[in-house]
């Protein structure tokens, strides 16, 4: 049984008080939660104040992007080392904010996750077809060749650890969610895809996140799909009942 993951990617949003008080509001909340696993991935500068808003809870600490490098000459960068020293679990690599706004390529990607890997972080690596490529008919090409070069050269144990979120570009924050079905197609053509280059046991157990204009009015529908084990969520995680809402219905 795979256990459901909701993470909240808080994107570059908050200031110091108020992503301790939404850390606080989540923490709070979740203490009456079980059955779920929960992450909130604040911007870098505040991993500290709610690294500690949230210590002893049920809530997750996560990192939105990292570098792969261990340390060195590399300004305005972050190591998974530095994650981990601040508390995080997670490691959010390959979004598509970043694929596709910060040129991040396929490669890039491979080696922050050998790297998240390598210092003991969970890398939720981001793959998602953009609205052309879906009008096309080239979602599962795309998603093919994004898993091959984010996710290159892991070992079976390694790729046991990774969460894959399935984020359609079209339905981020745009309010265009995918319907279950669609939702549903990608995650099971991706768990085939994790099986014919490992096993159907790794397959089973790697989780896939859903993200895409998750609110709590849709979020049930999406998490009852047999393939669909958690969200990635944006603009909704920014408020407390919304992200709880999106969580009871993972529940
Ligand atoms: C995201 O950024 O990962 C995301 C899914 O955003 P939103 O929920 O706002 O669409």
């Amino acid at each position: 049984m795979r256990r459901p993951f909701i993470a909240g990617n808080w994107k570059m949003n908050t200031n110091r008080s108020s992503a301790v008080a939404l850390a606080e509001g989540v923490a709070k909340q979740a203490a009456a939660l079980d059955g779920v696993d929960l992450a909130i991935c604040p911007p870098s500068c505040y991993l500290d104040a709610v690294g500690r808003a949230i210590a002893g809870s049920k809530v997750a600490l996560g990192a939105q992007n990292m570098y792969h490098e261990k340390d060195g000459a590399f300004t305005g960068e972050l190591s998974a080392a530095m994650l981990r020293d601040l508390g995080c679990k997670y490691v959010i690599l390959g979004h598509s904010e970043r694929r596709h706004i910060l040129g991040e390529t396929d490669a890039a990607i491979n080696k922050k996750v050998h790297a998240a890997l390598a210092a003991g972080l969970l890398p939720i690596v981001c793959v998602g077809e953009l609205l052309s490529e879906r009008e096309a008919g080239h979602t599962l090409t795309v998603i093919q060749t994004q898993f091959d070069g984010s996710l290159a050269g892991l070992s079976a144990e390694q790729m046991g650890k990774v969460v894959i979120a399935y984020e359609p570009v079209w339905a981020i924050g745009t309010g265009k969610v995918a319907t279950p079905q669609q939702a549903e197609d990608v995650h099971l053509a991706l768990r085939k895809i994790i099986a014919k280059r490992y096993n159907s046991s790794i397959a089973d157990s790697v989780r896939l996140q859903y993200g895409g204009s998750v609110k709590p009015g849709n979020a049930a529908e999406l998490l009852k799909q047999p393939d669909i084990d958690g969200a990635l969520v944006g603009g909704a995680s920014l408020k407390v009942d919304q992200f709880l809402g999106i969580v009871a219905g993972a529940l």
